[in-house]
């Protein structure tokens, strides 16, 4: 689904990544754990085309095409999705409008908002006066109109009540479901073989891994992805003994 081949990013004149090599196999979930200011933002926006983020060398394909000089429109056609970590307010936008305006195909925006718990939001301007949780769910909203392959959550649960995390992983699993079990989702386990599209979560938490079944897990320190393996024993061992301990055990 998503190869990067020795990526280098930087904003403005300032190098954030670099060397960052990752293989996302379709079906796959992968996470990203890693302290603040150290690149777990960026790697994303690079993926999805973003132009504050500047690939300086590598290569990154999408379904085995290169994407690295697409425009950020061709990206999400092509269906990468993402939630960013805090979204703008579109004022003169309502989210009805939003919903269609990403629906690759005619979605029903009605049905749609109904699972979330957002149909009195349709006439709304686009997360204006939105709690953190609700401006979760819209994007969410926008996401499950798009139907991306690789979907792409940047830190879903910040700002995020636990019944709204419960939500929002569950639209978020859905979203990579969707065709598959048609409601009936089975175990975790289950859910992880028949998974078809791929997933990129950053999480400090790790709370939304209770919904969303990951395969993987890699510490990004200092720019670069430095160790990978599975996300609940790296969660335990960053949480006990932090990031740089983990990293150096993981070696
Ligand atoms: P993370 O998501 O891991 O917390 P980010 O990818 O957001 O980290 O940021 C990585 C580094 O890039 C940080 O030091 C941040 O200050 C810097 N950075 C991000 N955006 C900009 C920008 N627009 N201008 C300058 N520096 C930036
Ligand atoms: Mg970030």
């Amino acid at each position: 689904m998503l190869k990067i081949e020795n990526l280098a990013v930087s904003v403005g004149d300032r190098p954030i990544l670099h060397d960052v090599n990752l293989e996302i196999k379709a079906g796959q979930v992968h996470v990203l754990f890693g302290p603040n200011g150290t690149g777990k933002s960026t790697l994303i926006g690079a993926i999805m085309g973003f132009p504050r983020y500047r690939i300086t060398s590598g290569k990154i394909w999408f379904k085995g095409i290169d994407v690295t000089e697409a425009p950020v429109y061709e990206r999400a056609r092509a269906g990468i999705g993402v939630m960013i970590q805090r979204p703008p307010t579109v004022r003169g936008l309502t989210v009805r409008q939003m919903v269609g305006i990403c629906s690759r195909q005619q979605a029903d925006a009605d049905l749609l908002a109904a699972k979330l718990n957002m149909t009195d939001f349709l006439e709304r301007n686009v997360n204006e006066g939105f709690s953190g949780g609700e401006i979760k769910r819209s994007e969410l909203l926008q996401l499950t109109a798009q139907k991306p392959d690789l979907l792409m959550l940047d830190e879903p649960e910040s700002g995020v009540d636990i019944e709204n995390i419960a939500l929002v992983g569950e639209a978020a699993n859905r979203i990579l479901l969707r065709g598959q079990t048609d409601g009936q989702e089975g175990s975790m386990r289950k859910q992880r073989t028949e998974r078809t599209k791929s997933g990129l979560i950053i999480t400090h938490t790790g709370h939304i891994l209770q919904y969303v079944p990951a395969d993987v897990a890699h510490v990004m320190y200092k720019g670069t992805l430095s160790c990978s393996g599975n996300a609940q024993e790296m969660l335990q061992c960053i949480q006990h003994k932090g990031y740089e301990e983990c990293i150096r055990c993981a070696i």
